[in-house]
């Protein structure tokens, strides 16, 4: 345990890995190799500001696991990316990889900064400096970044761009990139997509009829939009939606792509003018009255004091690690099922590997092949997330990491120890 008594992000994720361990019967010498990561950055960012100020940035990149290929996951820009948060984050990429059968590890990066206060033209410069103390450390061959909170096609674009400098053309060192320089169809929405062809999955197993189910959606970034428009464009009715400034909650539904424009164009979902709306709170998100409850932000936002209000039957984690395990506990208790951010979440890494497959091939998919193939991925995954929560009896969280570990267990195990 860390220093104060709550438990490190890191901590919490290895806890979760260690459940699913002692099932599995792993030996002690298995768990340290497999917790440990493989390489850890950190680099300090000077930037030269438009303003004329001198600012030093954190930047960091943790490497997890590379027994089962290149490491990949995405690059955070967020106040509270720090070495820890990162590392969690990495080590859940390699188990997420994993679940969905990509031939991947696990990494994550981030630079400790918020976007929102840097200019267009700070970011370009912060961003290329990551670029140049991390071009030795990454590459299409080794670990692979792409884009997660606070970064997005622009970023991915300069990255690649000052990559390239050292190393030639190389697309395929990241991934979210821009149509125009190798990017895929259906990348900016793949997390979203993804999240609902595993709702879409489950439905029929738990009883839901998809057509009118009620959906809270916490968080309306990338993530969080799209999740909201592809569950609406089957039928859902979008009850209840929130951002950093508040939740809105409308009975009747909410218009998705009205909200969209109203988010972009005021900043906040809160402006919606629907005649029956409420706002209220954002931390009311969770207990909305709903079927299907998202939460789409940061980590650690469904815990012990708000499991209990939940109304909804069914979590879909679009976020990374937003339960801690004691609100897991609460929610195998009362009988809610939860589809595990590794798993549910694992739409947007998917089809970076479809964006890296086209870049090494020099190909393009068009983007109907692209969701066909993702809808294909989301759905083996889950049958064999089914089959292990069978065998073992444990929900599909557990199931997830018992899945996760034995791919990365063996195929750590033939690559032997070196
Ligand atoms: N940031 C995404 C995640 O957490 C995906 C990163 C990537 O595409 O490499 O899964």
């Amino acid at each position: 345990m860390s220093e104060s008594s709550k438990p490190s992000a890191f901590e919490t994720v290895n806890r979760l890995f260690n459940q699913a361990a002692d099932l599995l019967g792993l030996s002690e010498t298995k768990r340290i190799e497999l917790t440990t990561p493989y390489r850890e950055l950190m680099v300090r960012l000077p930037l030269l500001t438009e303003q004329g100020e001198v600012r030093v940035f954190r930047g960091y990149r943790v490497q997890h696991d590379n027994s089962r290929g290149p490491m990949k996951g995405g690059i955070r820009f967020h106040p509270d990316a720090d070495l820890d948060e990162v590392r969690a984050l990495a080590s859940l990429m390699t188990w997420k990889t994993a679940v969905v059968n990509l031939p991947y590890g696990g990494a994550k990066g981030g630079i400790q900064c918020n976007p929102r206060e840097l200019s267009e033209l700070d970011l370009e410069r912060l961003t290329r400096r990551f670029a140049q103390r991390m071009e030795g450390f990454i590459g299409p061959r080794e670990d692979i970044p792409g884009p997660d909170m606070g970064t997005n096609a622009r970023v991915m674009a300069w990255m690649m761009d000052e990559y390239s400098k050292f190393h030639g053309y190389s697309p395929g060192v990241v991934t979210g990139k821009p149509l125009e320089l190798g990017g895929s169809e259906g990348r900016v929405s793949a997390t979203g997509r993804g999240l609902f062809f595993a709702v879409e999955r489950i439905a029929p197993d738990i009883g839901m009829e998809l057509n009118g189910a009620r959906v809270a959606v916490q968080g309306f970034g990338n993530v969080g939009y799209w999740a909201a428009r592809f569950l609406s464009d089957a039928g859902c009715k979008v009850v209840a939606v929130s951002d950093v400034e508040g939740t809105l909650r409308c009975a009747d539904g909410l218009d998705i792509e009205a909200l969209r424009e109203v988010a972009e164009q005021k900043g906040s979902v809160i402006h919606y003018d629907g005649a029956d709306c409420e706002r209220l709170h954002r931390d009311e998100l969770i207990a909305s009255d709903c079927d299907i409850l998202v939460p789409a932000a940061l980590g650690g936002t469904i815990h012990a004091g708000n499991a209990g209000s939940i109304r909804a039957r069914l979590i879909a984690e679009g976020a990374n690690h937003p339960t801690t395990p004691e609100a897991d506990g609460i929610l195998i208790e009362r009988g809610i099922t939860v589809l595990p951010d590794i798993y549910a979440n694992a739409g947007g890494v998917t089809v970076s590997y479809f964006e890296w497959v086209q870049n090494l091939q020099q190909q393009r998919w068009d983007a109907e092949r692209v969701d066909r193939e993702l809808r294909e991925v989301m759905h083996e995954a889950f049958d064999a997330l089914n089959t292990a929560a069978e065998e073992f009896d444990v929900d599909l969280r557990t199931a997830a990491f018992v899945v996760a570990i034995r791919r990365v267990a063996e195929a750590a195990r033939l690559r032997g120890l070196h």
